[in-house]
């Protein structure tokens, strides 16, 4: 009987989950950098013992990419950690970015049958454990590669989608080469979410991990400007688009395109993979605001609202129509954010962007909200109070309410078939596109959502396009 098992029966499970040691508030508005600094080994063995090595284990249902949750908590909870990356590797190609950004309250840790009567084991903490005592190490362990099969495949995009599809397509020993639009690749893992989330070092590890399998990444390569589709497929068997959702979305109110207006996008882009937080040092500047309105409650608009505080505002606010139990960020992240001084103006609609005789910005007309039925996502609509305007002071907005695909791939692919927002439309359980050899997953189908669900849809097309170039599947069922 393993060690766990006699603690169980005895009822000496701890009932809370071990904190992980963090950088102060007070510190970390200061930096960019990291802001969650991991679990010790002791802390990491200690924590993967509250795991209750359930007969028939839940967690793993809550994970897309189906990753062998107990298997590899056993390890860390032995003492083999080495054997406990194996184990994750086999089903996940990006441990160390799943572990700190997934939102693992609402998939893996919400099933852990711990977590009825106590915290749950918390399951992200020690995936990041793993990855990291890895990379500590050294060099990481590659996996056994099968021979060379000739065929060769495209991938469009180096986020999360792509890079899955990538790793496990070359492990099954077909020649790939990923394509990328920016200058380094990673997707919104390096241009979106920034360094005190998730440093870029850590990205670069997972890059080089699958370069390292074989493939080869070409970036500043803007599919459907510099080659189509179309002209992919002349060179290679199969395709994979996973080019994300790039698109900002705007509110449409006026005064949006005054100076100092920012979708979070290009601003976060401009911090993060153009380095605009060490302008002169890098060429990108970014506007050092007093204070800034952040409009959304996402995990892009925590990010926003955190990222003004660094670069020196004095006021940083979250501005969202609806109240917090509806707010659609990592609960962590938003604990974070409220620890760091973000303030949150909720039930709150910008109707109108105002400003100077010069054109920039000096603030925003606003409406109370309250909240009313249920709407089509479930959470109560807001419905703006008669006579509840007010004007918000602030030099800079930035706007984070969601994004769309960006529309060059399906504007230069007539043969592809898109959706109502613009997104491409492929089979649930394959990626299959409506273009024979085409597949695509992420947020380039579903729209802006998560790591895990991008990482998901690209190992589902992997399988896919597996059977198809080994002959063992058509492309589109007989009688279609
Ligand atoms: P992307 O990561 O967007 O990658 C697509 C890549 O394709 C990009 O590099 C793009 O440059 C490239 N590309 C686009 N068009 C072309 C073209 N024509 N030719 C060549 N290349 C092209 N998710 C979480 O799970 N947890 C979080 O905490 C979280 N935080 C986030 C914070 C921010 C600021 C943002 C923006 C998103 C966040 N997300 C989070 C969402 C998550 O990052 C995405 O759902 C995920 O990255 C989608 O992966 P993807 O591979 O589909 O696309």
């Amino acid at each position: 009987m393993t060690e766990r098992k006699r603690r169980k029966r005895k009822g000496k499970v701890r009932k809370d989950r071990l904190p992980m040691p963090k950088q102060t508030p007070q510190e970390r508005v200061r930096n960019f950098d990291e802001v969650a600094l991991g679990f010790t080994p002791e802390l990491a063995m200690e924590e993967a013992k509250r795991c209750l090595d359930c007969k028939k284990p839940k967690c793993r249902d809550g994970c897309p990419v189906e990753v062998d949750i107990p298997g590899f908590v056993r390890e860390i909870a032995e003492g083999r950690f080495e054997e406990s990356i194996r184990v994750l590797k086999l089903y996940n190609a990006l441990p160390a970015v799943c572990g700190r950004v997934c939102p693992q309250e609402e998939q893996c840790e919400k099933l852990c049958i711990l977590g009825k009567k106590m915290d749950p084991v918390a399951i992200g903490r020690l995936e990041r454990f793993a990855a990291d005592h890895e990379a500590a190490l050294g060099e990481a362990r590659l996996p056994e590669i099968a021979p060379p099969t000739g065929k060769k495949v495209a991938i469009v995009g180096s986020g999360p989608a792509g890079i899955t599809v990538a790793s496990d397509l070359a492990v099954k020993g077909h020649q790939v080469v990923i394509y990328e639009a920016l200058h380094d690749p990673g997707g919104v893992l390096v241009y979106g979410i920034p360094e005190f989330r998730l440093p870029k070092r850590i990205v670069q590890r997972e890059v080089d991990y699958v370069s390292s399998l074989g493939v080869e990444v070409r970036c500043d390569y803007i599919v459907g400007r510099t080659r189509t589709i179309s002209s992919l497929l002349e060179e290679f068997d199969a395709v994979f688009v996973g080019a994300g959702a790039g698109l900002p979305w705007f509110l449409n109110i006026p005064g949006e395109n005054l100076n100092g207006v920012y979708s979070a996008n290009e601003y976060l882009t401009r911090v993060n993979l153009m380095k605009g937080y060490r302008f002169p040092d890098h060429d990108t500047p970014i506007k050092r605001p007093r204070k800034v309105a952040v409009i959304g409650g996402g995990n892009v608009a925590m990010d926003s609202a955190r990222t003004a505080l660094r670069l020196g505002a004095d006021e940083s606010h979250i501005v969202y129509r609806r109240s917090r139990p509806e707010l659609p960020a990592r609960e962590e992240e938003v604990e974070n954010a409220e620890e760091e001084g973000v303030i949150f103006d909720f039930l709150t609609l910008p109707v109108r962007m105002v400003g100077d005789e010069r054109g920039w910005l000096t603030g925003m007309d606003c409406l109370r909200m309250e909240l009313g039925e249920p709407d089509a996502s479930g959470r109560r609509r807001p419905v703006p109070i008669e006579g509840s305007d007010f004007f918000m002071e602030c030099d800079a907005v930035v706007v984070s309410i969601g994004n769309s695909p960006n529309p060059l791939i399906p504007q230069t692919t007539p043969d592809i078939e898109t959706g109502r927002w613009g997104n491409i439309v492929a089979e649930d359980a394959t990626g299959k596109t409506s273009m024979e050899g085409v597949w695509a997953g992420g947020d380039v189908v579903t729209g802006a959502a998560t790591v895990i669900n991008a990482m998901g849809a690209g190992r589902k097309a992997a399988r896919s396009m597996h059977a198809w170039l080994s002959g063992e599947e058509p492309f589109f069922p007989e009688g279609d």
